[in-house]
């Protein structure tokens, strides 16, 4: 592990999914909010693995973001949750696919990190864990689930997405990334994206720290957060690490959202995409919240 200094970086993300014209003020100002907690925990030696998971958990439950209370039902009528968290440091990872009815999908993953072999349980294997170790289920899931702000219920069957995810850095220079979804509107039962796939969704390394948002299936194609890693390890800056990558997923035929944190310092947040909500804060910058380009 490297020493201690006074170094920390954290972003957040509300998902790559922000239409132009809609009025964002109220989930800008609770990711202000978010970050600016998150900011206070890794300033006082808080770990990168427990500030996004913290993070993403209070993202989930707030219902303002296509994730946790936030999420609408699939093509059969059920909500299905899909998370995962990675540890940098240890390079170990939890998920989960297809989740039902479950508070925080991330706290569920990260279980699945420590308490099992495993890296991802689906469907009702990963009911199953989740009740054997208590996470909060939700009792009734009727009058739990919210339409995320900026969204009507005309929306549902379009393929509006709104994950989100959160990166950091902490002071020892450890990195962790989490992501959590409800996946995209009017998709299929069964349907799985690139949010709980440690590799396109979520990564986490000695280097850098990802989280992607957008549409999975070319997120997935385009290789995702594992190919950014990749490519800033072999040398590419960060800036352009990230855009191959988003210009991958526009050539196929998406569009989609980055957040990244490096071991350096460094931040990007970068979309193709009509917006994507975002935070950034650092001990070397301050607190950054847009959902459009910036001024
Ligand atoms: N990537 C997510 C998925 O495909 C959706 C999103 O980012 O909004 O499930």
């Amino acid at each position: 592990m490297p020493d201690k200094n006074s170094n920390w970086a954290l972003v957040l993300h509300g998902g790559a999914g922000a239409v132009a014209g809609r009025d964002y003020a109220e989930t800008e100002a609770h990711l202000a909010e978010l970050a600016s907690l998150c900011r206070e925990r890794l300033a006082a030696d808080g770990k990168a693995l427990d500030v996004v998971e913290f993070a993403v958990a209070e993202l989930e439950s707030c219902g303002l973001y296509v994730a946790g209370r936030g999420s609408a039902p699939n093509s059969a009528g059920h909500v299905e949750l899909d998370a995962s968290i990675m540890d940098g440091a240890t390079r170990e990872a939890g998920a989960v696919a297809a989740l039902q009815d479950f508070a925080n999908p991330v706290c569920v993953a990260r279980g699945v990190m420590e308490k099992t072999p495993h890296v991802m349980l689906a469907g009702t294997g990963a009911v199953e864990f989740a009740r054997e170790h208590a996470f909060e289920e939700i009792e009734d899931p009727s009058s739990y689930y919210t339409l995320p702000v900026g969204v009507t219920s005309d929306d549902v069957s379009d393929i509006a997405h709104g994950t989100v995810g959160a990166v950091a850095m902490d002071t020892t220079g450890g990195l962790a990334a989490a992501t959590s979804t409800g996946g995209t509107f009017g998709k299929l039962h069964g349907r799985i994206g690139d949010t709980p796939l440690i590799g396109p969704g979520t990564w986490a390394d000695d280097h850098i720290a990802v989280s992607c948002t957008g549409i999975g299936e070319h997120i997935i194609r385009a290789g995702g957060a594992s190919s950014i890693a990749f490519r800033y390890k072999s040398g590419v800056s960060l800036d352009d690490a990230v855009q191959e990558m988003l210009d991958e997923v526009k050539r196929l035929g998406g569009d989609a959202g980055v957040i990244a944190v490096t071991r350096a310092g460094e931040i990007a947040m970068p979309y193709n995409s009509e917006g994507m909500k975002r935070a950034s804060v650092s001990s070397a910058s301050d607190l950054k919240v847009l959902t459009f380009a910036e001024d």
